[in-house]
């Protein structure tokens, strides 16, 4: 039996340990997977001695995502990338293996859906940390492009110098976002949590297939409600099936074995876990 934890602070809220302790069952496996609410200011003790006392694998959640990547002996080249880390494996040389599962998460949610990416025009609203996270597994299902528009354009200028040597990467500001055909729009923003609009203009959804809010919640959250209202023809998924994702990839990663991620989906939504 493995033992794993989720580390962060708040953690109550969590719901990896349900969500895994779903995966072992679906895949006839017994784990042990706690929550940690690591102190503020102690977050490398508290890992240090998880591992000490046969800790196999972590996830890593606010606010100690940044702190992950620096702790950990090796990383990915995605949550290189990413700069944070939410899983960490311990290695057969004891070393700590740092990875970012939250893109993969959202792009095994899309195709879980039956939504291809490939030669699709991506339009990646805002340019926080998920954002950031997700570009290189986007990526890494050939669209046609990804184009970014955030509220400061800097921060979208910037993730273009990081990404744009993987593929048709371009940044913006609103005011200054080309009109193309976007089928896949993707709301990385947190406007959502305030039930707020990220600030596109509706010309913008008119070709869309996908809305996709990284927020979630119980009820339609306030992007996807707004993208139904504009385009009759798109689907709109929330970030409930990125958290499953996310956490799919890590029980891969420490296990070897792809747990299936929508009847674990379907019961959070029908609040079973
Ligand atoms: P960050 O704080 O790193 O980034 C926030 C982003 O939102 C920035 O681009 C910011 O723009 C933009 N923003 C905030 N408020 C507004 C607004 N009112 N109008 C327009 N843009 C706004 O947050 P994260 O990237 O970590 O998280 C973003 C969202 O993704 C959250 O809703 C979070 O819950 C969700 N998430 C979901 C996950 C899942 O598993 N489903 C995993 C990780 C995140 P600016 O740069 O101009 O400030």
């Amino acid at each position: 039996m493995g033992k794993y934890a989720v580390f962060g602070n708040p953690i109550g809220h969590s719901k990896s340990p349900k969500i895994h302790q779903e995966f072992a069952a679906q895949l006839n496996e017994q784990i042990d997977y706690s929550a940690i609410l690591a102190p503020l200011g102690g977050f490398s003790q508290s890992i240090e001695s998880f591992f000490k006392a046969g800790g196999s694998g972590a996830n890593v959640t606010l606010p100690f995502k940044e702190e992950a990547f620096q702790l950990v002996d090796s990383l990915t080249q995605r949550a290189e990338l990413a700069g944070a880390v939410n899983t960490i494996k311990k290695l057969d040389d004891g070393s700590l293996l740092g990875d970012n599962t939250d893109g993969k998460g959202l792009v095994n949610d899309i195709l879980s859906n039956k939504i291809e990416l490939k030669d699709k025009n991506i339009l990646l609203i805002g340019a926080g940390g998920a954002a950031r996270g997700a570009i290189l597994p986007l990526l890494e299902q050939n669209p046609l492009s990804i184009t970014i528009v955030n509220r400061t354009a800097t921060k979208a200028k910037a993730l273009v110098r990081t990404f744009s040597r993987f593929g048709d990467v371009s940044g913006y500001g609103f005011d200054e976002l080309p009109c193309k055909p976007y089928h896949i729009i993707i709301n990385s923003t947190s406007a959502s949590i305030d039930g707020k609009l990220p600030g596109l203009d509706s010309k913008y959804v008119n070709e869309c297939i996908l809305g996709y809010d990284m927020f979630y919640s119980q009820n339609k959250t306030s992007f996807n409600t707004w993208i139904e209202q504009h385009n009759n023809n798109a689907v709109t998924l929330d970030g409930s099936g990125m958290l499953v994702g996310q956490a799919a990839e890590a029980y891969f990663i420490w296990r070897g074995q792809s747990p299936n991620i929508l009847d674990v989906v379907n019961k959070l939504k029908a609040r079973e876990l």
